[in-house]
């Protein structure tokens, strides 16, 4: 063995990659470290398999057995030609997985004219990372995502950044060619009205080197806006230093639309909600204002607008109640318009309604506001009174009965016209006993009985016996009914 000789040995040997020598008859007459190692199989074991060729388990990319015909050894030793780089996969016992072979084969021949070749040399190498590694280039490029990476230097010169990448979807949706883009910068994707702060805050990012995010309007070729919302960060080398900028963009069109849209709906929104709130609002003054005049068609006489007789029993029951409770006297009468049919007869329905209104405002200036008063019928006002000092009841009604008969001295209205009311009335203390209606009825008899002194009068009946007779004139500064 030559010097040189033992040198390739070593070769052999050392190397990585795996060497296989089979004679004339396939069988393995060596095979290196590597290969052994490479196949899991030790150089006995190697040599024993090979004498049974189809013992080989070996796969295509297909994941097919290979027939032993096909392997490369079989082919060299039928053509006596060289296989090249054939991949060929052999299938682990224990995890079932493959690991590919990179096989190259050629005959080797001391002499020129033998056939067979007396030695076939198969070598290989482990391309399993190869095959299985999948291709980030083909991620980036086919990702529906817009993708753009520009060189790192020269931020600020009128046209850097330079791009220098750009994958389909953005060539696809900028309508710009790669060669169009090739060399540009990305600021040919920005318009008139893309927003200056965004791109100013960009910049800022790409000289200090950090990532930074923006929604951002960008015009196609042909000028059409869209919206991208994009992610812009550096790259580095294996040194570490910023050598580009990669930037992901989405366009975001769709949802800055619809959320324009949403905006708009919800502005809307918020002025049906303020119109509707007027609305209530106004609904709910006009219903008051209604309520109001109904309490006041249901409390009060539409013709002379004091209170109707349903608002006055009311009262005179409160007054009665308070009277009682607070052991006090009351007085409760009925004025009534004399001769008032004939009033009607002689002067008109319309006169006469005048003459009730100009009474019923007469007797409700003359009581006072605690008092209970009120229109029972047609020419007929009833009142009731609490009597919370010693007062002459006679001479408090005489007084309103003069008044009502000198309207017509003061009233334009009634000129020429003299009007004039008879009293009943009831003065008691002995609420026990007495319901509101039968002190009307006894208010009512006496009324009856001043109709018949000859009217204009006032008639009292008193049903108190502890009631001293009645002349203590009322206090000065007591605001009397009418005080006169
Ligand atoms: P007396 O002195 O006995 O009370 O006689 P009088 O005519 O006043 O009493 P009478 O009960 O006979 O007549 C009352 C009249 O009042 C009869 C009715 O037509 C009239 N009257 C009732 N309500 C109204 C009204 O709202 N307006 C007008 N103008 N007249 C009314
Ligand atoms: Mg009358
Ligand atoms: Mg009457």
């Amino acid at each position: 063995m030559s010097f040189n000789n033992v040198n390739l040995f070593n070769l052999l040997e050392n190397t990585q990659i795996g060497v296989v020598i089979h004679n004339a008859n396939g069988a393995v007459e060596y095979a290196n470290p590597a290969a052994a190692s490479m196949l899991n199989l030790s150089l006995e074991e190697l040599k024993e398999k090979s004498l049974d060729g189809e013992t080989w388990e070996f796969v295509d990319m297909e994941n097919r057995k290979i027939p032993y015909d096909e392997l490369p050894i079989a082919r060299v030793l039928a053509t006596g030609k060289s296989v090249d780089n054939q991949i060929i996969g052999k299938i682990n016992d224990t995890s079932g997985q493959i690991t590919w072979f990179s096989v190259n084969a050629y005959p080797e021949k001391y002499d020129t004219n033998s056939s067979p070749p007396p030695f076939v040399v198969v070598y290989f190498t482990n391309i399993t990372s190869k095959i299985n590694d999948f291709s980030y280039r083909d991620i980036v490029q086919n990702s529906q995502d817009m993708i753009l990476v520009t060189e790192a230097q020269n931020i600020d010169a009128p046209l850097s950044p330079k791009i220098i990448y750009a994958n389909n979807a953005l060539c696809k949706h900028t309508e710009y060619s790669l060669e169009e883009l090739l060399g540009e910068t990305p600021r040919i994707l920005q318009g008139a009205l893309t927003d200056k702060a965004s791109t100013q805050r960009i910049r800022q990012a790409l000289v200090a080197q950090r990532p930074c995010t923006e929604t951002l309007l960008n015009y196609t070729k042909t000028g059409t806006p869209f919206w991208v919302q994009m992610n812009i960060f550096p790259l580095t080398n294996d040194f570490g230093e910023v050598t580009h900028f990669a930037a992901v963009q989405r366009n975001v069109s769709e949802m800055k639309f619809q959320s324009e849209q949403l905006d708009k709906r919800n502005s809307e929104l918020k002025r049906i909600k303020h119109n509707l709130e007027n609305l209530v609002h106004e609904r709910t003054s006009e219903l008051r204002d209604a309520n109001l005049k109904l309490e006041k068609l249901a409390y009060f006489d539409a013709l002379t607008n004091i209170p109707n007789r349903h608002a006055f029993m009311d009262a005179f029951s409160k007054s009665l109640m308070f009277a009682k409770r607070n052991n006090h006297e009351v007085l409760v009468g009925i004025a009534d318009v004399d001769h008032f049919k004939s009033i009607n007869d002689s002067f008109g329905h319309g006169f006469g309604d005048e003459v009730l209104t100009i009474v019923a405002q007469t007797m409700q200036r003359f009581f006072r506001a605690e008092d209970a008063i009120g229109r029972i019928g047609g020419e007929e006002f009833a009142f009731c009174i609490v009597l919370l000092s010693q007062v002459s009841p006679h001479q408090i009604l005489d007084r309103l009965r003069k008044k009502v008969s000198k309207l017509h001295q003061t009233q334009p209205l009634l000129k020429g016209h003299k009007i004039t009311i008879s009293i009943g009335s009831v003065q008691t203390k002995e609420l026990q006993h007495r319901s509101a209606k039968q002190l009307l009825t006894y208010a009512d008899k006496a009324l009856y009985k001043a109709k018949n002194n000859g009217r204009n009068t006032v008639e009292c009946i008193q049903e108190s016996v502890k009631l001293s007779p009645i002349s203590a004139p009322e206090p000065l500064e007591d605001k009397s009914r009418e005080a006169l």
